[in-house]
């Protein structure tokens, strides 16, 4: 048994640290290490957040203010972070402590920064362990935020059970330009700002989505009246309590009705083929693989074999190995 395991799962958060420290590792003998720790952690379900918006939005205002709500009602939150573009830059949008000052004191909440050197193709699988770990640790609560940029928002859609889309007020009555797809991934939209000189322009905003929400299809997993937008203010607290009511309304509702276990079980099976077209990959890329296929391109592009021949030839030397 991992000597982890037993302080992990009684909420010693330094073994959560450095499990999560272990799931981030791409050494093999970290990955056994990590796979066996996963394989062996109690089954334990906490209420998974994810939570997008562009830099300036107030996400991690909204995290401090939001989180210590929630640990002033008793629950345990763990916030992890999803930055694809902290692997090109080197940055972190969750590295600077600073920025969620209260809540990184919080006895009752854990704040895990991004690596800044993660790999892109290894960050869905380092988050959704960490997500695990953070619930064996037997956090209630886990808030995975993510920058409004590229593919992040569906990888962590993929593996959350309730997505919250933050905007700022809007200048005019345009919508903001976000994408369709992303609004369709959303189950709640969050006006954030909704103080002082911006609450009209917000009022205004909310009204904008909601009237573009109604025009979505309707989801199975949704009660009548989501998605929905709301205004919210981190900075006074305004509309917090809502917010956390109308996401304990849809989480109930799905539970009650099936939803919530049928996307998980959804979802495992898309990380589950993710991971093995992930591992395949890594098999083409393996130094012995590639002088194979380096050859065998070669012969491909002098006519000596067809494409599809060679390409079988490469699958089958794969198959027949070990
Ligand atoms: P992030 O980049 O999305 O994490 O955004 P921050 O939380 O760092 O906030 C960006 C700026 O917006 C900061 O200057 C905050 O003080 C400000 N801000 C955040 N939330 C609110 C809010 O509810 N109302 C107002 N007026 N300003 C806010």
């Amino acid at each position: 048994m991992d000597e982890l395991l037993e302080p992990l799962t009684k909420g010693d958060r330094r073994a959560l640290s450095r499990a999560i420290t272990l799931v981030e590792s791409t050494r093999p003998d970290h990955r056994d290490r990590a796979q066996a720790l996963i394989g062996a952690l109690p089954d334990r379900q906490a209420l998974r957040i994810g939570l997008s918006g562009t830099p300036g939005v107030g996400k991690s205002t909204f995290i401090e203010a939001f989180g210590t709500r929630l640990t002033e009602q008793g629950l345990r939150v763990a916030v992890l972070a999803v930055d694809p573009s902290s692997a090109r830059s080197g940055g972190s949008i969750l590295g600077d402590k600073t920025r969620m000052e209260l809540l990184s004191r919080n006895p009752s909440a854990f704040i895990r920064p991004t690596p800044s050197s993660a790999q892109l193709g290894g960050v869905a699988r380092r988050t959704r362990e960490a997500i695990r770990l953070c619930e064996a640790a037997g956090h209630d609560v886990i808030l995975i935020e993510t920058v409004g940029v590229g593919q992040s928002e569906t990888l962590v859609a993929d593996m959350t059970d309730l997505f919250v889309l933050l905007l700022a007020p809007a200048g005019g009555d345009e919508l903001q330009g976000v994408k369709r797809g992303i609004m369709e991934m959303a189950d709640l939209i969050l006006v954030n700002k909704a103080d002082g000189e911006l609450m009209s322009a917000a009022r205004r905003t909310v009204a904008d989505y909601a009237g573009a929400l109604r025009l979505l299809r309707k989801r199975p997993q949704d009660p009548e009246g989501f998605p929905q937008a709301l205004p919210v203010s981190a900075a006074t607290g305004a509309g917090l309590d809502e917010a956390w009511d109308r996401m304990r309304q849809l989480f109930d509702w799905r539970r009650d009705h099936g939803h919530f276990d049928r996307i998980r079980a959804q979802q495992a099976r898309h990380w589950f083929l993710a991971e093995l077209r992930a591992g395949l990959l890594a098999q083409l890329d393996a130094p012995d693989a590639r002088a194979r296929i380096d050859d065998l391109g070669q012969s491909v592009a002098a006519g000596d074999i067809a494409p599809g021949i060679a390409a079988q030839q490469v699958l089958d030397w794969l198959g027949a190995r070990e």
